[in-house]
């Protein structure tokens, strides 16, 4: 059997355990220290924006806590993007809230404006105004940002950035993560750059960001024995994950520009397939990291259909994916109310995604070229 190519497996820089060794060295084994210092550091830094960054243990926790923060609770409804990963909606329920679902459009597979905005009037006349709006950047595909940015505005509705998978796209030359109230960053192993797991809140204001830390550290209140007025979590990103972090970001460029060779490198392939399409950016406006490369397949001009080739690509040991199965379609959501037609039900039938690791040798890309080509 040939070795597995993986869909998006770790890629390790150089320093990372140079950060980690001097957690060792100084006894910094803990989740506070001078790498969850310096990684947040460096995310401010790459935003640039000025973002006050949060390092966690998850971008499942940080959105759990951009919510808490945003003071949604009990009863409450938010408004999710339905085509993503169900750590998106996950968090709603852990807040007590209900999640509405809403449609992508076609361009960028994201949240459409358009739905989301006959969502929240059909929300406020049937009594509840929504308290947040989730938008995801999909693949590293930038949402249609100035329409959604539009929407929050004019109904005063808060926006945060799920740009988990979106680390270094921008959006008019605006980075991914920066748009919203918040935003959550996910360094999971799978991602393009990794902590191991964790993740990050990005935040606008000093404020927000000293409440995140204070949640995700148990809030303690000021007392030289444990007191406390809220309840807190367990969400604080470790010590020597941060070390990780710092290695990593010492590369991202790197892993950005090599995912984006990925893409092209399923472009050419692609180019004389007709019914394939390579999810690329809609106009110049839009700078996607490719986290991860994207194909759909129309089955009756291709003459073979989305699982044929996940299954002859599994065949030679190569993982793929369909693309994710929206959540007002999953089982668990099945009482949550839907805006939308079927854009992100069709792209989950005819969807897949490609290996588009950084670090695919030269002789992987040529077995996955030839499954392909077969
Ligand atoms: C990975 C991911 C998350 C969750 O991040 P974790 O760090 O794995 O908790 C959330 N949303 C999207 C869209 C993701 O891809």
């Amino acid at each position: 059997m040939n070795t597995k190519i993986w869909l998006s497996s770790p890629h390790i820089g150089g320093n990372e355990l140079k950060y980690i060794h001097e957690a060792f060295d100084e006894n910094w084994v803990a989740p506070l220290g001078p790498n969850v210092n310096g990684f947040e550091n460096d995310l401010e830094k790459f935003l640039n924006s000025d973002t006050k960054v949060a390092a966690l243990s998850s971008g499942t926790a940080a959105l759990h806590l951009a919510l808490i923060i945003l003071g949604i609770g009990n009863g409450d409804e938010v408004l999710c993007q339905s085509f993503t990963f169900s750590a998106s909606a996950n968090p709603i329920i852990y807040a007590g809230a209900k999640p509405v679902f809403v449609d992508s459009e076609s361009e960028t597979w994201n949240i459409c404006p358009k739905y989301l905005e006959i969502a929240i009037n059909d929300r406020i006349s049937k009594g509840k105004k929504p308290k947040a709006i989730i938008v995801v950047h999909l693949y590293g595909m930038p949402a249609k940002m100035d329409e959604i940015m539009e929407i929050s505005r004019k109904y005063e509705i808060p926006l945060i950035e799920d740009a988990a998978e979106a680390l270094g796209s921008t959006y008019k030359n605006k980075k991914c993560g920066t748009f919203g109230e918040m935003a959550v960053l996910s360094f999971n192993g799978n991602k393009i750059i990794t902590t191991s797991g964790g993740g990050a809140l990005v935040c606008k204001t000093d404020k927000q960001k000293e409440k995140a830390v204070f949640l995700s550290t148990q809030a303690r209140d000021n007392a030289p024995h444990y007191q406390h007025s809220e309840i807190g979590y367990n969400y604080r990103m470790s010590n020597i994950c941060a070390g990780i972090g710092r290695g990593q970001m010492e590369v991202l460029e790197q892993r950005i520009s090599a995912r984006r060779k990925m893409h092209d490198f399923y472009i050419d392939i692609f180019k004389n397939f007709a019914g394939v399409n390579v999810f690329s950016e809609p106009n110049s406006d839009y700078f996607s990291n490719h986290w991860l490369s994207a194909i759909t397949i129309n089955p009756a001009i291709a003459g073979f259909s989305r699982e044929d080739l996940r299954l002859k690509l599994l065949g030679d040991n190569i993982e793929s994916r369909p693309l994710w199965k929206p959540m007002h379609l999953q089982p668990v959501f099945s009482d949550a109310p839907f805006y939308g037609e079927k854009i992100s039900e069709n792209l989950f039938e005819c969807g897949l995604c490609l290996p588009s690791g950084s670090n695919l040798t030269d002789e992987e890309k040529e077995r996955i070229k030839n499954v392909i080509l077969s």
